[in-house]
């Protein structure tokens, strides 16, 4: 099974996707996980990527794009993958379609999570007071400035993703606004 989590950042996408690896056994890959080890490496992209992820702006297409390329070729990825952050502009929604085409694979599924932008809010400061309670390092574009331009981007440049899924039939939209558990049980009706 090869499905895209879409949703704006702090609807629940990583911790979604996290019960899918266990439920369907697949690989989760999230480019934001990617990137940010990218950046902890020090490596050229993820120096490249840092300043633009930290201010809450969009890496490069081509960056990404290049990164899911070489991860959709690993081993543990033949039987299907959950997409978690990818694609995130409709350039990278069709590069993805013909990375598929290429390797003569197909997308089953693409699940929206839908939820209100105040809630983003609170949710974040929310994630960000529990990380520091709990002694952890908040990322550093989880700061109310950098979350704005995070939603911006969102709107702009994510929200079409949605239409273009749409006219294929591949798109389902679930209440990202219900409990965790209840958010689950439709995505679980959803790729029924
Ligand atoms: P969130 O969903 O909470 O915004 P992510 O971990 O998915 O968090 O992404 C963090 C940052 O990584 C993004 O704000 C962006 O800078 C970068 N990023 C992740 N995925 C992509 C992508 N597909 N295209 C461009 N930039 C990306």
């Amino acid at each position: 099974m090869i499905l895209i989590l879409l949703g704006p950042p702090g609807a629940g996408k990583g911790t979604q996707a996290k019960r899918l690896v266990d439920r369907l056994n697949i690989p989760q890959l999230s480019t934001g996980d990617m990137l940010r080890a990218a950046a902890a490496a020090g490596t050229e992209i993820g120096r490249k990527a840092k300043a633009v992820m930290d201010a809450g702006g969009l890496v490069s297409d081509e960056i990404v794009i290049g990164i899911i390329g070489e991860r959709i070729e690993e081993e543990d990825a033949r039987g299907g993958f959950i997409l978690d952050g990818f694609p995130r502009t409709v350039t990278q929604a069709e590069s993805l379609d013909r990375l598929l085409t290429e390797r003569g694979l197909k997308l089953d599924r693409v699940i929206e999570l839908k939820v209100d932008e105040e809630a983003l809010i609170a949710r974040i400061e929310k994630r960000v007071a529990e990380t520091v309670a709990a002694g952890g390092s908040v990322r550093a574009d989880d700061n109310p400035a950098s979350f704005r331009v995070r939603l911006e981007a969102y709107r702009t440049l994510t929200a079409p993703v949605s239409a273009y899924y749409a006219k294929s039939d591949r798109l389902r939209g679930v209440d990202g606004m219900a409990e965790v558990d209840a958010v689950a049980a439709q995505i679980d009706a959803a790729l029924a």
